[in-house]
């Protein structure tokens, strides 16, 4: 049976944020104040969608904002991570679930050639229309009170693993690797041969530290990582067990 790993993008895979990173595209770097100020919590796609409109109006063009999305840096030790993988996919199913988007996604891939390494990529579906302009919409439609209207990334994990199922496909474990506050909902559905893997310091990992010192039981368990090299130790040790 293959271990299933999960990965989040933004601050996991890439060293910061896709969606903060691209006002850098914006012309002096940031956008108007009336727009920053439109943001309503759990609506961060929306707000996406108005900060792609006005990158589109002010005339930024695609070439421009793929330099800008690949320039980011990726995280310590998550290219060895990918490529570790890639030798070892006979072990390992690897997806990616995001609440960047799908263009995004698919450059910083493409740009690294590590299309190969997912097997699936869960995320809020982009395209460039017709005037060039970058339009998103919500990943799917849930029903989780805990996450925002476009995703709840335990919901897609759910999902995945039941048709994986249909398909006879059983995992001996699932790894969880993220950082934020929407990986919080997935990890807290993990079972008890499964690994929740949070970014040392990052919001998931202050989440389950403080949901630990409360005595909230969590099945899994947890393992902190700072570098995608201690990651390859730790799948080293559970494809030995
Ligand atoms: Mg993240
Ligand atoms: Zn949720």
């Amino acid at each position: 049976m293959k271990v299933l790993l999960v990965f989040d993008f933004d601050n996991t895979i890439i060293d910061d944020n896709s969606d903060t990173w691209i006002v850098q595209c914006a012309p002096n770097k940031e956008l108007p104040m009336e727009l920053q100020d439109s943001y309503q919590k759990g609506f961060w796609t929306e707000f996406m969608g108005r900060v792609f409109k006005y990158l589109g109006d002010e005339g930024v063009k695609e070439d421009e904002m793929r330099r800008a999305v690949t320039s980011m840096p990726f995280t310590s030790g998550m290219i060895e991570l990918l490529n570790f993988l890639r030798m070892n996919k006979d072990k390992f199913d690897c997806i990616i679930i995001s609440d960047s988007n799908s263009v995004f996604i698919d450059w910083v891939l493409e740009a690294a050639d590590f299309h190969d390494v997912f097997d699936n990529v869960f995320t809020n579906p982009a395209a460039f229309d017709n005037n060039g302009l970058l339009t998103v919409k919500n990943c799917h439609a849930h029903s989780c009170n805990s996450c925002p209207k476009n995703l709840c990334k335990s919901a897609v994990l759910l999902d995945f693993v039941d048709k994986q199922l249909q398909k006879g496909v059983r995992y001996a474990r699932i790894v969880y690797i993220g950082d934020g506050g929407n990986d919080v909902c997935p990890v807290t559905f993990l079972r008890k041969n499964d690994v929740a893997m949070p970014r040392k310091g990052y919001t998931l990992h202050r989440t389950l530290a403080k949901m630990s010192q409360n005595f909230e039981p969590m099945e899994s368990s947890v393992v902190v990582w700072s570098s995608g090299v201690e990651i390859i130790s730790h799948l080293r040790f559970l494809i030995k067990e």
